[in-house]
């Protein structure tokens, strides 16, 4: 038989179905894979019922229905000021993931070179390689994951197509800063190329940090490609329900993308994202605020245990090092071993890296649960290292 897609033969399961399925088998509280334990708004699901019962259940618009569209540019307009045309310059997808997807085949030819920072979301090297294009790798460091800006400049180059980058940043909580997105913004101009934003946790910053799409800052209207997801903004991470914003001029090869990808997403659950993206903010301060306070509960929590905690300024996601607790073994095997000794389960860091150099002493957990569930998660990882004493904690085998 011939050999089949290189690409895809060489690239693993994701690591968060990985993680899931091993927290599934060891009986594990799962504090890998982010999503949330609670469910999204109750009117947002009821429009979504509701609409599965009112006859339009056939292909919807290629680039969304009318009041998805409509409320995705209100919603840019009420949040950022930024002026959308709903018929132009939206198009909906089956997730952010196709939606990242989409934009890249929107804009690479094969051979453009493609600007992404490390640590990064597994779906985006594989795909500008599955494109022909070529990835240039920044790396940012912990603890304080701050942007390397000769590095960053050295990226660019006269191939450069595009840069993808993901603030508030999974896995290390970062959120990018004004000075920050105008150096990138500068690049951008400099070698006149694209910016794919994943802005998946826009809504979801704390301590008075607030996302700044790049799409707001001067010159950068035109060349941004702004990804938003329901499942993040609405806790509802089944649904896969995108959006895109962008220029009239991008809008038509995103589309031509995503009419080859999937051609439209499921009617009833675009009419609800509608709904949610039209609630009052008192929604939204409502959910930055209920999950900083699980951020709290598990940082203070991790923090006393003897974890490294690093600081979360959104997203999901806390990053800690695990060395201070005397673990002898990379962050694959401490993430394997609380999961069948602790019976708790996080997301080894190394996973958001390409590079065999990575730092290999950070677990990632997920803080989006409830406060009972994280509570036992908290009381089962100090049991376990009380349970190891004074002695050092060794990987589990195999
Ligand atoms: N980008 C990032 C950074 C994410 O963490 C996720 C997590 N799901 C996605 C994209 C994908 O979003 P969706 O579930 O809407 O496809
Ligand atoms: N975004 C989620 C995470 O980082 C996972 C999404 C997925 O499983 N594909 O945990």
């Amino acid at each position: 038989m011939q050999p089949q897609n290189s690409l895809l033969s060489a690239t693993g399961t994701t690591i968060f179905t990985v993680m899931s399925a091993l927290a599934v088998q060891h009986g594990a509280i799962n504090l890998g894979q982010g999503f949330p334990d609670y469910d999204g708004p109750e009117d947002v699901i009821e429009a979504a019922a509701a609409a599965l019962k009112d006859g339009r259940n056939q292909y919807p618009p290629l680039t969304g229905v009318p009041e998805l569209r409509q409320a995705v540019a209100a919603h840019n307009r009420r949040f950022y000021g930024l002026e959308v045309d709903p018929n132009a310059e939206v198009v909906v997808t089956s997730g952010a993931t196709e939606a990242i997807t989409a934009c890249l085949m929107a804009v690479l030819n094969p051979g453009d070179e493609c600007v992404l920072i490390e640590p990064l979301y597994d779906t985006y090297l594989p795909v500008v390689k599955m494109l022909g294009a070529v990835p240039k790798l920044v790396r940012l460091n912990p603890p304080d994951w701050a942007l390397p800006r000769a590095e960053l400049a050295a990226a660019f180059g006269p191939k450069t197509k595009a840069i993808l980058f993901n603030t508030p940043m999974n896995p290390t909580g970062k959120v990018f800063t004004n000075a920050e997105l105008a150096f990138i913004a500068s690049l951008i101009e400099k070698h006149d190329c694209y910016a794919i934003c994943d802005e998946v946790y826009e809504h979801l910053t704390f301590d008075g940090w607030k996302h700044i799409p790049l799409m707001t800052l001067p010159g950068m209207r035109e060349r941004s490609l702004r990804i938003g997801s329901a499942g993040k903004t609405f806790s509802l991470t089944g649904w896969k329900v995108g959006y895109i914003t962008c220029d009239r001029s991008l809008a038509p090869n995103v589309a031509k993308a995503h009419q080859n990808l999937t051609f439209t997403t499921p009617p009833n659950l675009q009419r609800g994202v509608a709904v949610g993206l039209m609630k009052d903010d008192a929604y939204f301060e409502g959910l930055s605020t209920r999950l900083q306070a699980r951020r709290d509960r598990l940082a203070a929590g991790l923090a006393e245990i003897g974890f490294g905690v690093l600081e979360t300024r959104g997203s999901y996601f806390i990053t800690t090092d695990f060395r201070p607790l005397g673990f002898n073994g990379d962050d694959v095997a401490f993430c394997r071993t609380i999961t069948e000794e602790a019976k708790v389960t996080a997301i080894p860091v190394t996973a958001f890296y390409a590079s065999e150099e990575a730092p290999s002493h950070y677990a990632r957990f997920a803080f989006c649960k409830g406060e009972a569930v994280l509570d036992e998660a908290l009381d089962r990882l100090r049991a376990w290292v009380a349970s190891r004493g004074g002695r050092q904690l060794t990987a589990a085998a195999g």
